[in-house]
């Protein structure tokens, strides 16, 4: 379809005011739930053909969190969308002031391949609830994954309301040639700055969700068995490739081989493999080619095989790394965790500060001053305390990054106010006309001001 045709088309839709009242923003959201369920079957089998992934973990990290997504937009869009009243000031009195959210217009959302359809509807859901259209180009890298969600969409909506449009590197760049209302981006930070940069030539709101390198930071007077139990599901969990998954652990040197025979034992009873379906592929032969090469034979504690035909890398523990390995230059998106130890707390919060802010941050302690500490000295996207990953399913958490991490959040509510604009409105009363403002001035009239300003 002509990209351009496609735009003007989408924009004259929304400028009828067709997508606006509360009725067919409900009635989207019920239709794209439908849609869903009823290629759940599609859904299945397209991701176990792009990660071999079992239909519990498609359940659990994608559709799962979808329809509780539209299951709260459904809930609360009439509610998010209502003009909101506030206060006047002294400047204005008698006055009635308030704020009426308003959708953009026509938002491009653009998805990475990760959890190819939690990625690409989440943003969709929110840009609908707020009454806007939709273009959504998702990642061409889980490619079955992509062929669904085109067909889902495409075959249930009109085109002049929400369309997918797949493609890569090309038929991005053509899309982000184009003026949007709103550019909604997951991906890297590399990529992120392309989409910022298209965006700025025509003044175009952006909401960038991107990666980095994400610490779980491990005091000595932590929960073990628990701490290493959540931090080996957080990080091994579809393969490492999670944006908010430990990059790397900081342990108290202290606990150091407590901590690493402890995750083996995590690890391994995990049983995570192919077979029982516990496991997930890497992606493609790109990634598994970089990742590989990141696994330092001398340094592999537990882990370490690799098969290129599977694209199967064993969930893998690298141990004695210092932040000048290789290892720790990227974010690493993959089943490798770098153990890494500290003997002073103060300077392993410094060695965090002094790289770009992460998305998320993850303390495992039972001392709150220490906690406390960790949550004000390091800023971050979003995280969790004696916890990892978790954060991401409470859809009453604002989601997204800080810095190099990303601009902007969504979810639930937040989701919401990122694709709206809101128009604030001051409205005042006939009846009273002081004549303060107006001229000719003076000095009484200077006073007064003063003295309110005080
Ligand atoms: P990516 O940046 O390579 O691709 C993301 C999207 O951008 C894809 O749709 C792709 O087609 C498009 N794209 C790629 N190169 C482009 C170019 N040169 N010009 C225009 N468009 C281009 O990212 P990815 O490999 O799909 O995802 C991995 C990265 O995404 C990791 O860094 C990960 O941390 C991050 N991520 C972030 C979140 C989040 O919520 N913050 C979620 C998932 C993944």
């Amino acid at each position: 379809m002509d990209i351009e045709n496609l735009i003007n088309n989408q924009r004259s839709y929304f400028k009828k005011g067709h997508t606006k009242s509360i009725r067919f923003r409900l009635d989207q959201l019920e239709k794209l739930k439908d849609a869903l369920k009823q290629n759940e079957a599609l859904m299945f089998e397209s991701i176990y053909a792009d990660f071999k992934k079992s239909a519990f973990e498609t359940f659990t990290t994608e559709l799962g969190l979808l329809y509780n997504d539209i299951n709260v937009a459904i809930k609360n869009t009439s509610k998010w969308a209502n003009k909101k009243k506030v206060k006047s000031n002294l400047f204005n009195l008698p006055s009635r002031n308030y704020i009426i959210p308003e959708p953009l217009g026509v938002c491009l959302v653009i998805g990475a391949w990760n959890y190819p359809f939690q990625l690409s509807f989440a943003p969709v859901i929110s840009a609908i609830a707020a009454g806007n259209t939709v273009i959504l180009k998702p990642s061409e890298i889980a490619n079955h994954s992509s062929n669904a969600i085109a067909k889902i969409v495409n075959e249930n909506f009109p085109p002049e309301f929400f369309h997918v449009i797949e493609g890569g590197i090309k038929e991005t760049g053509e899309l982000l040639q184009q003026k949007f209302d709103k550019i909604f981006f997951t991906g890297s930070t590399t990529v992120g700055r392309i989409v910022y940069e298209a965006a700025a030539k025509h003044l175009t709101p952006v909401t960038l969700e991107l990666g980095g390198k994400s610490p779980a930071i491990v005091t000595k007077d932590c929960n073990l068995k628990i701490t290493c139990k959540r931090i080996a599901w957080a990080k091994f969990l579809n393969a490492g490739q999670t944006c908010i998954a430990p990059d790397y652990v900081l342990v108290d040197e202290n606990i150091k081989d407590e901590f690493l025979k402890t995750l083996k034992e995590c690890i391994v009873s995990a049983n995570y493999s192919f077979q029982n379906e516990n496991y997930v592929q890497i992606i493609n032969e790109r990634n598994f080619n970089r990742l590989t090469e990141l696994i330092d034979a001398s340094k592999v504690y537990y882990g370490g095989k690799t098969e290129i035909t599977e694209r199967y890398i064993e969930p893998t523990v690298l141990t004695n790394i210092t932040f000048d390995d290789k290892i720790m230059k990227d974010e690493i998106f993959g089943p490798i965790l770098p153990v890494l130890s500290y003997r002073s707390l103060d300077t392993a919060i410094q060695q965090i500060v002094d790289k770009p802010k992460p998305l998320a941050c993850y303390v495992f302690t039972n001392n709150n001053k220490i906690k406390n500490k960790i949550l004000s000295e390091i800023s971050f996207g979003g995280g969790a305390v004696n916890d990892a990953l978790m954060h991401v399913s409470n859809d009453n958490l604002p989601f997204g990054g800080v810095g190099e991490s990303g601009t902007g959040s969504y979810h639930g509510e937040a989701g919401f106010i990122t694709f709206s604009h809101y128009k604030s409105i001051l409205e005042k009363p006939l009846w009273l006309e002081p004549q303060l403002k107006y001229p000719p001035y003076s000095n009484w009239k200077l006073k007064f001001i003063k003295w309110m300003c005080r």
